[in-house]
């Protein structure tokens, strides 16, 4: 990161609230539940659900379906269920089952004992198929699945009926119950609703209800060698768990005629669909299967790689479940599609640590400088606060001694204009130690690489600050060099150089733009030692740095990693700022 010309950086920065003036950010499922419950609809109740299917790893993008269906529940006294989407036992493992359990309970919801599957209702969905058939809703059909895509028409021509569209009832009924049983090979016939080729929606013109698929299941084994397609079994499910509000995404706006009908035809309660603009985030991508596709190609060193927009990868980042829930209330919920700036999420996490997290100091790129004028021998403890958002907690000591080591960049040899760290002949302050001048700098013979700086410290500075009130501009971090331990810090950058990697021209692949530097590992940084203790997962400020967490997964009891979260310059607030003026 940069710093500013003088080394410091003010701690107390100014809250910047994206709808600070505005009252809360508009969400208009809101107001239909209010609107309901004004009308007594469903008795009062409001109850929804989170429908994950276990085919990946949550994003950040469920995270804002969790915190809308979990948040709202919770505001209308409600319920949210956790239901499983597993209905495709191709691509579903339970690995994913578990991710999915920790991810949401992480993000700080509850779904007490309403854990629940989509295959839990097989039965029940085949005796609802039954139902169809026996009203001459649906029939088995023959056709091939290339011939059901020819028959099925386009979006200006109708379809065609199939030829098995007049199949007897009995017949129907008949063959459904052999597929059932395994008699017939996969592909062979399907199940369809019998609704209406010439519909202008494709999705009504007799879709299909149930496919032969001989897979085990992840819970129900081979039990079944049918299954139900998405949107017969996700209306249905929702019916059979009493769900008021069914909240999903925007490209199921064209499915709701098909939703409704079957819990028309079917004497069940009727659930409402709600559609709502999935949340899209700059620089990054979204969709499992491209997410799974940089994982299984080892772009990514997994679901939980610290780049990833996975909740996983944000928490191993050190993203807070508090950061990520402000950021999903404060984007709001909307009809129509938008990006949302991916700064609006670091502002976001930044305010939060910005209240929690201890400052330490930490040279990450490290320069050795000896202090001529300070005994050898002797070594004292400062104080330095933890926190100067929140005096509570605490302060704590930190060894100073002979040799130390800056920061890399914060010496030049020759400075510029108004550079006022460290340089030959300067003066700046070392954060809670004291004033130091710059004398003789040590090259190495061969390279002229700088490799150490000899100083003279003031020793009636004590703590930063002279009887005198001598000015200094510059402030820099620093470590004891016996006195601080080695670690290893991983700095990361957006994951694509792109904003918008989604939008690729035909033919090409969105990982071309993958950003090559979005991460870099350095490994002889120093932190001071209080930290040496310091748990897998905790945050920390690196004093004009930035925010870093521990690893959890490559911190050993020898050497931490850190993960850089974010650095400290907030775009989002300059950017914040600029539309207020322009609104002014
Ligand atoms: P993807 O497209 O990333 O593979 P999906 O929609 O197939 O996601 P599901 O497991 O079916 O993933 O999603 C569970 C719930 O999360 C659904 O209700 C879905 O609408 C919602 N959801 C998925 N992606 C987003 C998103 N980007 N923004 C908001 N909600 C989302
Ligand atoms: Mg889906």
């Amino acid at each position: 990161m940069k710093n500013s010309p003088s080394g410091r950086k003010k701690e107390k920065k100014p809250k910047n609230r994206i709808v600070a003036d505005s009252g809360p950010p508009p969400n208009f499922i809101r107001d239909i539940i209010e609107k309901d419950l004004k009308d007594n609809k469903n008795e009062g109740r409001v109850h929804t659900r989170f429908p994950p299917e276990p085919n990946g790893y949550l994003h950040i993008g469920h995270a804002k379906s969790i915190c809308l269906n979990f948040g709202l529940a919770a505001e209308y006294r409600g319920l949210c269920n956790l239901r499983f989407d597993d209905t495709n036992p191709s691509k579903e493992e339970v690995e994913y089952v578990e991710s999915i359990k920790y991810d949401v309970r992480w993000l700080g919801f509850d779904w007490e004992n309403r854990e629940y599957y989509a295959s839990d209702y097989f039965e029940q969905l085949y005796q609802y198929a039954i139902q169809l058939i026996k009203g001459g809703k649906a029939y088995v059909c023959s056709l091939s699945a290339d011939e059901i895509r020819e028959y099925r028409g386009t979006l200006t021509e109708p379809g065609k009926d199939s030829p098995y569209r007049e199949r007897s009832i009995e017949e129907s009924l008949d063959m459904f119950v052999c597929m059932r049983k395994g008699e017939f090979p996969d592909g062979s016939h399907v199940l369809r609703a019998k609704i209406d080729m010439a519909s202008p929606n494709l999705n009504m013109r007799d879709p299909v209800i149930y496919r032969i698929m001989k897979a085990s299941h992840h819970r129900t084994g081979d039990k079944w060698c049918i299954y139900p397609m998405y949107d017969f079994a996700h209306g249905l499910s929702d019916s059979i768990e009493g769900i008021t509000h069914s909240i999903c995404t925007l490209e199921f706006e064209d499915h709701r005629p098909l939703y409704d009908w079957f819990l028309d035809q079917l004497d069940v309660f009727h659930s409402q669909q709600i559609e709502f603009a999935r949340l899209n985030l700059g620089y990054t991508v979204m969709s499992k299967r491209k997410l799974l596709g940089l994982v299984e190609e080892g772009f990514m060193t997994g679901w939980d790689d610290p780049r990833m927009p996975t909740i996983s990868g944000l928490r191993r980042r050190g993203y807070t479940p508090e950061s990520i829930r402000d950021f999903c209330e404060r984007i709001g919920v909307a009809k129509k599609e938008s990006t949302v700036d991916i700064t609006l999420l670091e502002h976001c996490l930044r305010e939060d640590l910005n209240q929690r997290a201890p400052r330490v100091m930490a040279v990450l790129r490290p320069l050795r400088l000896v202090i001529d004028n300070y005994p050898e021998r002797k070594m004292e403890e400062l104080d330095a606060v933890n926190n100067p958002e929140d005096s509570s907690m605490g302060s704590r000591k930190i060894p100073f001694s002979r040799v130390l080591y800056i920061e890399r960049e914060d010496f030049r040899e020759i400075p510029p204009k108004k550079w006022f760290r460290l340089s030959p002949g300067s003066e700046v302050r070392l954060k809670h130690a004291y004033y130091i001048t710059c004398g003789d700098v040590v090259k190495e013979n061969q390279t002229g690489e700088i490799i150490e700086l000899h100083c003279t410290y003031d020793p009636e500075s004590r703590g930063g600050w002279t009887k005198d009130e001598r000015k200094v501009k510059g402030t820099l971090h620093w470590v004891s060099a016996a006195h601080s331990l080695k670690t290893e810090v991983r700095l990361y950058d957006h994951l694509f150089s792109k904003a918008d990697p989604d939008n690729v021209e035909e033919g090409s692949d969105f990982k071309t733009f993958l950003n090559p530097n979005s991460s870099e590992t350095l490994t002889s940084c120093r932190i001071e030692q209080s930290l040496k203790n310091a748990k897998p997962g905790s945050r920390y400020q690196f004093m004009r740095q930035g925010y870093f967490c521990v690893d959890s997964v490559d911190s050993s009891h020898d050497t931490l990693v850190f993960n850089r979260t974010a650095t400290l310059r907030d775009t989002w607030a300059k950017i914040e700022k600029a539309q207020k003026k322009t609104e002014k």
